[in-house]
């Protein structure tokens, strides 16, 4: 057990396991480690003490407070917390769907929080595929159609039928949203994602809209996405039991972050209960 101070006065604590895959903590590791480390403890992005206060007429709601946070390339990440904890006001800065009041963004080389709205744009359509709750597809478009939008404009994305297979869609790929059930539908949804080979995938409560059975294939298919494209994936959810299947586990409670753990070992999604 590891503490690392969050904040002044806050400390955060860090489960840390020397045998694990992703052992990623910078501070932690030794600069002449395996190239493995190198590799694996790319941060793709750093968070340093954002805020993100909402005024509401007089009112104000602080949705983040100075929460420090690293991303790694290739990591599957669990941020968990309950409703309104800030789970989704921290992705969306993540994503570049919205700009913190207070601190520093950087992915890779890019400062995100120095950049205009064009440069955010261009950020989020080169590299970041986003899966939502609800699945947002274009209802007068097919499953194939869909995920060819972005294929078009996509510098070099997968192939749009390859991607929907990847989903397990192959059979589904003339269907339109409505002749699909919703667990088709998110999938739809993450091939649409994926499909542009983005290099982070945010997944806004994934299967918050599903029931049990298919949430649980919907988690399969990000894991399969995850080891297979390597693509650095975070899911939000409120749901503990999904943080079993992740790397780390970022815990967050009042728009801070309160404890981040690493699984020495993950579970596969067909062994989580809920
Ligand atoms: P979570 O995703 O964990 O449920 P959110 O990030 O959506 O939490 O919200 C965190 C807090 O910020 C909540 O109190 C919420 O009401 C508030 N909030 C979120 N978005 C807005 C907004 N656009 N305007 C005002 N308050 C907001
Ligand atoms: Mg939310």
């Amino acid at each position: 057990m590891e503490t690392l101070k969050n904040d002044p006065g806050e400390e955060t604590s860090v489960l840390y396991s020397r045998n694990n895959e992703l052992d990623c903590e910078p501070a932690l590791i030794e600069k002449e480690n395996t190239s493995r480390n190198d590799i694996e403890c790319e941060a793709v992005f750093q968070v340093r003490g954002i805020s993100k206060v909402y005024r509401m007429g007089d009112v104000e709601v602080h949705a983040l407070r100075s929460v420090d946070l690293d991303l790694y390339k290739g990591e599957f990440a669990v941020l968990l917390g309950a409703s309104g904890s800030g789970k989704s006001t921290l992705l969306n800065i993540i994503g570049g769907l919205d700009v913190p009041t207070e601190g520093t963004v950087i992915y890779r080389d890019h400062i995100l929080t120095s950049a205009d709205d064009a440069e955010l744009t261009r950020f989020r359509r080169e590299h970041v595929g986003f899966v939502f709750q609800f699945y947002n597809l274009i209802p007068s478009l097919t499953a194939l159609e869909n995920v060819q939008l972005i294929t078009e404009i996509a510098e070099k994305p997968l192939d749009a039928i390859e991607a929907l297979k990847m989903v397990g869609l192959s059979e589904r790929l003339d269907h339109f949203p409505a002749q699909l059930s919703g667990g088709e539908q998110q999938r739809v949804a993450i091939a649409r994602a994926i499909a542009k080979r983005p290099d982070v995938l945010l997944c806004d409560e994934p299967t918050g809209a599903l029931d049990y059975k298919t949430g649980k294939i919907v988690l399969e298919v990000l894991e399969q996405v995850n080891r297979e494209l390597g693509t650095t994936t975070a899911v939000i959810t409120h749901n503990a039991a999904i943080a079993a299947m992740a790397d780390r586990v970022i815990h967050i409670g009042s728009g801070r972050i309160t404890a981040i753990e690493r699984n020495s070992k993950k579970a596969r999604p067909s062994e989580l209960t809920w």
